[in-house]
């Protein structure tokens, strides 16, 4: 039996709550939820002399942010024409150019500016291609989108696929060198102390069980106290509460799993991924592994179950699914299992905005190492009237559907339909 703990955790420590400290009475902004999004709002509006709380129901960064893959670098989920048809095409370049190229150059900056230690590496990522068809379809789109914004990338053909991933099953893929890999629990931890040093108050275990309006501003009912707020910003994501009824109705819950491998050697591990890459894959299973940062271990996630399973199932799921893409490494053993819960939007994009006075940022849909502190920032200049605030995501909507009320009921039929796609890519996969 793995232990069910995140993997990263053995080397960043387990998230804990800061010391805790009497709640003020009265701020000027209360963060619902620290993880990457709540914490990197914190840390810009303190820096702005803002006097912020941020709350969050457990350990402050304990939830997707310090559970994740540890890939950065994001881009577009939808295609260029679908973003052109859901948002209009005056959408298209800034969302290109906020998701490929300003959300990682905010990230890499604040890495540097404050220093945090959290195993950065520009690895690059390969995203591998199911089909050929997918394969040629991905060439054009990437031929469109340089011509957009400047995004480095290229296409990697089948037969040149093992100088990247040492693996037959795609049919070829797509290079992005700028991307790379981190820790995530130790990258959410030293957002963390950058919220903290700036003069943001940070505190876990502190539930917020209400927000209401009173006057200009809110009353925000906490496990402990109540307290006046000036403004109020919902970073939640995959775990809104059924409290914030407006962005739960818009957020759905998927839980995606991980698991570590035993160390297999630096050598095995070299010989899986050569250029040291991230790999995500386009099928439906979408799944996303790479080397551990010391290079002796395979970390892999993808979707065993869009409800909670027992680990045991959900790690057999992802040792079957290592077996498909590696069968050269035979029986793996896992030394840690997890999982945690991302947020979809139901359009696959990010949402920043304001509803009924209470500022949100969430929908990352399963890639937020770069959107949420981006997005969180973001939201925080939104507060200050700050022009810089200025982001696309905010002029996206962010819809619902009528049958979303609040709890995800519909997750165990998404998920007989899932294991229907998996099933027909599979036969794809024998045909091709
Ligand atoms: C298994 C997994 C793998 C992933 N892999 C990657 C990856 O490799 N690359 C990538 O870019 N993205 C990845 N993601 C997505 C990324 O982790 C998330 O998009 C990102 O962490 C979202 O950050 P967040 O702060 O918005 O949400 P979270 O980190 O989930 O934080 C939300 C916080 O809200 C708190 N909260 C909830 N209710 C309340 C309340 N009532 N009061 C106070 N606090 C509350 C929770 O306790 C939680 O800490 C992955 C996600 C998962 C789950």
């Amino acid at each position: 039996m793995s232990e069910t703990t995140p993997f990263w955790w053995v080397d960043a420590g387990a998230p804990t709550s800061p010391p805790e400290v009497a709640l003020p009475g009265e701020v000027d902004v209360v963060v619902v939820g620290a993880g990457l999004t709540g914490l990197s709002a914190a840390r810009t509006l303190a820096m702005s002399g803002r006097s912020v709380l941020a709350l969050d129901a457990s350990a402050p960064g304990i939830r997707a942010s310090s559970c994740n893959g540890g890939m950065i670098g994001g881009g577009h989920q939808l295609d260029i024409d679908e973003i052109a048809a859901k948002f209009g095409s005056s959408m298209v370049e800034p969302l290109l150019r906020e998701t490929h190229l300003d959300a990682n150059a905010f990230i890499k900056a604040l890495i540097a500016d404050e220093q945090i230690d959290c195993d950065l590496a520009v690895t690059g990522r390969f995203r591998g291609l199911w089909s050929k068809r997918e394969y040629d379809a991905a060439g054009r789109e990437l031929d469109r989108l340089k011509k957009i914004v400047p995004v480095e990338a290229e296409m990697v053909p089948r037969e040149r696929q093992h100088e990247e991933v040492a693996t037959d099953i795609y049919a070829g893929g797509t290079v992005l060198p700028l991307h790379g890999g981190l820790n995530p629990a130790k990258y959410v931890a030293g957002v963390m102390e950058a919220a903290r040093s700036r003069g943001a108050v940070v505190q876990g275990d502190t539930p917020v069980l209400d927000v209401s309006h009173n006057g200009s501003g809110f009353i925000v009912e906490t496990t402990r106290r109540s307290v006046r707020a000036g403004n109020v910003l919902v970073a939640t994501n995959g775990y809104t509460p059924a409290t914030l009824g407006f962005a739960r109705r818009r957020i759905v819950p998927v839980p995606s799993f991980l698991v570590a491998t035993e160390p297999l050697g630096a050598d095995t591990v070299k010989g899986l991924f050569p250029n040291g890459r991230m790999v995500a894959e386009s099928r439906n299973r979408h799944c996303y592994y790479r080397p551990s940062p010391d290079g002796q271990r395979l970390v892999f996630g993808g979707r065993a179950a869009m409800t909670p399973v027992p680990e045991g199932f959900a790690s057999s799921q992802l040792r079957r699914l290592i077996g498909s893409i590696f069968p050269q490494l035979g029986e793996v053993t896992f030394s840690h299992s997890w999982n945690a819960r991302t947020g979809f939007a139901f359009d696959f994009t990010p949402h920043v905005g304001c509803y009924d006075g209470i500022w949100y940022a969430m929908g990352y849909s399963g890639s937020g190492n770069s959107m949420a502190p981006y997005l969180g920032h973001k939201a925080a200049l939104k507060i200050l009237g700050d022009p810089e605030g200025e982001t696309v995501f905010t002029r996206s909507g962010f819809p619902t559907r009528w049958w979303h009320r609040g709890p995800p009921w519909f997750l165990p039929f998404a998920d007989m339909l899932f294991r229907a796609r998996d099933a027909a890519n599979n036969v794809r996969l024998d045909r091709r």
